[in-house]
């Protein structure tokens, strides 16, 4: 009998909190939920602390929790509630816990991602935004605490999924030449260059494969998903970044690929679903039923096509941070929540992205970080420079 796992779903309310929530209520032996936390979304919070009896559900702030109480209360719910980001941490370490599922959405991931790693967890991680700002101390703290990192991105569960079980951050030793990281194109593939500048959030989060929530799905039409999944691969597979290259393929079928030495290509398939990362991850080294239907392979064609810098400026800017290193992949992780939260908002143009983000990257002070302190100061930096540069813009 496999031993039930204790979860923390950090991001419950999120569409990967959703995904994995319902992967686990179809394995009521194999996983026990401990604690939920959500952001805003509260009355669906208390939906999921009632269908999985959670012991502890996290919210933001006192205000939130009080809310929580009433709507639990309500609901006859023992659910004990638990808000800010020092709850965040503990539930993310408690020692009732085996797992948690690190999906917070953007840099708040980070501290609640780091507490498990410390803590020694199976981290299943999501919050791909954790590597981007702070890889190298991440790593650090995964390998110092003993934690187990299973990545739930699709593509970098694609390559674990493709890589030998036995691979423990040697590429080489693999037999492995590179890592073929594959990207959809999102909504904007085909869109003629002259009218990016007039494209509006709602056609910007209308991906064409995908389900997601609205930050991702912005990053998957400038392709900076791909630029900060570029990074994530560096520090999840201690791959250099001249091994991986990104492929466009717009049927989202292939999820990546790993290119081996002999001329070998192993690959993942599947339907565009988060559930079957999530599954593979929840289940590991089992295989568990996920939901997610066979995918059909006939009448569809599989196609591949170089990325464009001059259509995707987002990409190389990821690219260049991760070359330069230190800080530089915080400062544009921070640069680019902020201006995509501008753009969503209404108040700043598509092609204002890449530009604000440059920016923030041609002023940031680079150098390694010395403690997680020195990244978020340099998160802030960032984000202050990506606002003035947008707000400069409007005003011109
Ligand atoms: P969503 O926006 O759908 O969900 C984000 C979750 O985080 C919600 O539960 C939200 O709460 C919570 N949250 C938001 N802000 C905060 C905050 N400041 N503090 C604490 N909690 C917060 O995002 P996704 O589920 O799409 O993505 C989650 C992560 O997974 C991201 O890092 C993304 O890059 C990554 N990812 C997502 C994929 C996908 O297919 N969706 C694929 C690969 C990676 P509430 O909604 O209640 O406000
Ligand atoms: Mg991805």
């Amino acid at each position: 009998m496999t031993k039930v796992q204790n979860l923390t779903i950090l991001g419950a309310t999120g569409t990967i909190g959703v995904n994995t929530l319902d992967v686990v209520a179809r394995h009521p032996d194999r996983f026990n939920v401990v604690a939920l936390t959500a952001g805003n979304q509260l009355e669906k919070l208390v939906a999921q602390c009632r269908q999985h009896q959670s012991r502890y559900a996290v919210v933001l702030d006192a205000d939130a929790a009080t809310r929580l109480r009433d709507l639990l209360a309500a609901a006859g719910l023992q659910t004990q509630v638990l808000y800010g980001m020092a709850a965040l941490e503990q539930v993310a370490s408690m020692p009732e816990v085996d797992t948690v599922m690190a999906a917070i959405v953007g840099a708040a991931g980070l501290r609640p991602a780091m507490a498990a790693a410390r803590a020694g967890k199976r981290i299943l991680l999501a919050n791909k935004e954790t590597l981007v700002m702070a890889g190298s101390l991440f790593m650090q703290a995964v390998a110092a605490g003993g934690a187990e990192l299973l990545p739930i991105d699709s593509e970098h569960n694609a390559i674990f999924q493709s890589l030998p079980r036995e691979f423990d951050g040697d590429l080489a030793a693999c037999g492995v030449r590179r890592i073929l990281l594959t990207a959809s194109g999102g909504p904007f593939r085909t869109t003629p260059l002259a009218d990016l500048a007039q494209v509006t959030p709602e056609q910007a989060c209308a991906h064409p494969n995908w389900v997601m929530g609205k930050k991702i799905s912005v990053d998957s039409a400038t392709m900076m998903n791909k630029g900060l999944e570029v990074i994530e691969a560096h520090w999840l597979f201690n791959a250099a970044p001249e091994q991986i290259q990104v492929v466009i393929h717009p049927q989202s079928v292939i999820h990546s690929m790993v290119d081996y030495l002999d001329g070998s290509v192993i690959a993942q398939l599947g339907n565009p679903d988060m559930r079957t990362p999530i599954a593979y991850a929840l289940g590991f080294p089992d295989r568990i039923d996920s939901g997610v239907s066979a995918l059909d392979l006939f009448g569809r064609g599989l196609t591949f096509e170089a990325p464009d810098y001059d259509r995707f400026p987002c990409l190389k800017l990821a690219f260049d941070a991760l070359a330069q290193g230190g800080m530089l992949p915080a400062v544009l992780n921070a640069a680019n929540e902020s201006a995509v939260a501008t753009f969503l908002a209404g108040e700043a143009g598509y092609s204002d992205i890449a530009a604000s983000i440059e920016y923030a990257l041609a002023h940031a002070i680079s150098g390694e970080p010395g403690s997680l302190d020195d990244l978020v100061e340099a998160d802030a930096q960032a984000r202050r420079d990506a606002e003035a540069y947008l707000q400069k813009r409007k005003v011109g």
